[in-house]
């Protein structure tokens, strides 16, 4: 049965970083006994150029209906000044609503070539390989109330005000996520850590309760329980003692971008969102995307990095399609090209040779 995929490149360097997937999916197709079927929309400012809105309803449809969403990168000063709800970014938001994408999931991989890349020491990072599941939908950035209250003038004459926003979880939110982290650990090294601030907020003692009863159903993973401050500071002091680390979208937001700036470039970087799993397919909704943006400083100029959007779509093998041994050899091709010393330009190091975004895909392609 084939695999449908709907491809969203976007603006700026998405669509020069896509056409590299294409280029894949096109050699998966022949040589690797995949059956790929793909169909194409736009999102973000090529949207809104076309249609006037981040994202089509047509595209929206087709989007709900593939097995995987492979995404580039939207935005750019020319849409800067669109209304609000029509700004590039909306189209990303409103796939992530529409798709139910509350787990997202932030592999940190140090590939050996770009050890000293690390702000850490070599043999700190070397060979790293954590992921963090970080909720996505639900705590702080969308519990109400969050309003900012005038509370009038003080003995001064001082107007004062009140900000609140609300920290909110209901017990289905943290164990469908701690049910998805488990079973990536279970695919991995089988250990896992909560974090949360249990300490101090009462939303970390139920996110705690929760995380422990999930974690009697996958007895063969070890489970430790660590407060989030300290794991900043655990990833910071020695990355390598985790594997993968579940957490809400406060701590997770946090969390996972100190963990990516352990592997060096932005340009590396790949991600993932899943939802709920769908009735019809038995597939979980999902979206995979490079971290980094639509880079509008060298848009246009076959100088992006492909690695992150290249091993996002290596992810959707992973996650979406149990390809488990194909998306090994992809990340192996990658590890292999750094070796050999192929560099974009992000990347660039001394005695390493500069290739271009399609000569790195082409490179990629080769190894396989
Ligand atoms: P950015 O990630 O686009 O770029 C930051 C810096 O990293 C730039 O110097 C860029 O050239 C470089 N860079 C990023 N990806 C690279 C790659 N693959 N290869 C080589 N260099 C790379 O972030 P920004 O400049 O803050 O934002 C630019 C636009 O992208 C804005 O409109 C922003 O809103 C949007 N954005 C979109 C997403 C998304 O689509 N998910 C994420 C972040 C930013």
């Amino acid at each position: 049965m084939s695999q449908k995929l709907f491809l969203l490149p976007g603006d700026g360097i998405g669509t020069e970083i896509m056409a590299e997937v294409e280029k894949l999916i096109a050699f998966l197709n022949k040589n690797k006994n995949t059956d790929f079927f793909y169909e194409k929309g736009l999102v973000g400012g090529s949207a809104y150029d076309e249609y006037g809105v981040a994202i089509s309803d047509e595209d929206m449809a087709k989007a709900l209906e593939a097995d995987a969403v492979i995404f580039g990168a939207v935005g750019g000063p020319k849409w800067d000044n669109v209304a609000y709800d029509k700004r590039p970014e909306a189209g990303l938001l409103r796939l992530r609503k529409d798709l139910g994408l509350f787990a997202n999931l932030r592999p940190a991989i140090c590939y050996q070539a770009l050890a000293d890349a690390s702000s850490l020491k070599r043999e700190l990072v070397e060979g790293l390989d954590i992921l963090i599941v970080r909720e996505l939908t639900g705590g702080v950035y969308f519990g109400e109330p969050k309003e900012i209250i005038e509370l009038g003038d003080n003995e001064h004459g001082k107007q004062q005000k009140r900000a609140i926003d609300t920290q909110l979880y209901e017990s289905y939110e943290i164990d469908r996520i701690a049910r998805v982290a488990f079973d990536m650990a279970i695919k991995r090294n089988k250990k896992l850590h909560s974090a949360d601030k249990k300490n101090v907020m009462i939303s970390g003692v139920l996110w705690d309760e929760v995380v422990r009863e999930v974690a009697k159903d996958y007895q063969e993973v070890e489970f430790h329980h660590i407060l989030a401050d300290n794991c900043a500071m655990q990833l910071v002091r020695n990355p390598k003692q985790f594997d993968v680390i579940v957490t809400d979208n406060l701590f997770g937001d946090i969390l996972s971008d100190a963990a990516a700036m352990l592997t060096g470039s932005l340009g590396m970087l790949p991600s993932a969102s899943l939802g709920a799993i769908d009735k019809k397919t038995g597939k979980r909704k999902a979206l995979y995307e490079p971290v980094h943006g639509s880079a509008p400083d060298i848009a246009g100029k076959n100088i992006a990095n492909p690695i992150a959007m290249i091993a996002s779509f290596a992810m959707a093998l992973r996650y979406s399609f149990n390809m488990i041994e194909l998306a090994d050899e992809i990340e192996n091709a990658i590890s292999g090209v750094l070796d050999d010393g192929l560099r974009s330009g992000d990347i660039m190091q001394e005695n390493c040779q500069q290739v271009s975004t399609s000569e790195m895909g082409d490179a990629i392609i080769a190894k396989l």
